[in-house]
């Protein structure tokens, strides 16, 4: 028989909406994942030093102040997060940690956003020069704390569309709304992504973590992976 090894996860942000959705996931997927440890806003830095040592991975999915906090008291662990709206101090801390673990920080963890990232960056040198004119539109709940998104912040560096372009609306429930219009006097061309459940973000979490941790002996601990790295790893798979 063969044993197949859990991965054990450390969970950051565990008691909020996407805590609890991973939480949810790991339970539909427990014969490959465990939750060795869950940390929220009552955790003391000492549980937090002491549990990580029994994680191969962290997840998070916090704020960027936990985030900060956990790269200063942790033990150093793999790490995937989903965190948005970082100050560059935080980015900086989690360069540095990449340096000694595995580390990937994305603000958006479904496959379609990034099948539509990869469409925008395909036309982000022709829409102008076609004489398009270009804005995306970005929908979030109400207790969205960062603004715009993140990943409305990465598609605008996709297809080269200024910042001030970007439109955020926070309404009722919404889990997240992206869409991207191109107009000329006579056309109009509407790219629109919808995530319908918090579970296209655990579940892409959970892949990352796994490919993190398989992938760790492979590559030398250096680069922040970004989930581009993930998903053109993604690609290559499939192709071979
Ligand atoms: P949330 O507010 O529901 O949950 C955040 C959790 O973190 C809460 O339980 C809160 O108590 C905890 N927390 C906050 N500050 C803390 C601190 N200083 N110490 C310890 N715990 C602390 O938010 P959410 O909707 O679950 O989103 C969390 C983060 O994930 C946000 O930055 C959000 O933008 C991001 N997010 C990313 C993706 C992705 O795919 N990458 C998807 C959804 C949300």
């Amino acid at each position: 028989m063969r044993i197949v090894k859990k991965l054990r996860l450390g969970i950051l942000g565990s008691r909020g909406r996407m805590g609890q959705a991973l939480i949810e996931r790991v339970g539909d997927r427990s014969e490959s994942f465990v939750i060795a440890a869950q940390w929220d806003r009552t955790s003391t830095d000492e549980a937090i030093a002491q549990e990580s040592k029994g994680c191969d991975v962290v997840v998070d999915f916090s704020s960027p102040e936990a985030l900060h906090r956990f790269l200063r008291i942790s033990h150093p662990v793999s790490l995937v997060t989903g965190t948005t709206g970082l100050h560059p101090k935080t980015v900086a801390a989690l360069k540095k940690w990449a340096t000694k673990k595995p580390t990937l920080s994305s603000p958006n963890f479904s496959l379609g956003v990034h099948l539509v990232s990869l469409m925008l960056e395909s036309v982000s040198q022709r829409w102008a020069p076609l004489g398009f004119s270009a804005s995306l539109v970005e929908t979030h709940h109400t207790q969205k704390k960062d603004s715009p998104s993140g990943t409305a912040l990465r598609l605008a560096q996709d297809m080269r569309l200024d910042r001030s372009r970007i439109a955020s609306h926070r309404v009722g429930n919404v889990l997240g709304v992206h869409e991207i219009f191109f107009e000329s006097q006579l056309e109009q061309i509407r790219v629109r992504h919808e995530a319908r459940d918090r579970k296209v973000f655990a579940e892409g979490a959970l892949h990352v973590a796994a490919w993190l941790f398989k992938s760790r002996k492979k590559r030398k601990p250096g680069k922040l992976f970004t989930f581009d790295d993930f998903f053109m790893s993604l690609k290559m798979e499939k192709q071979s």
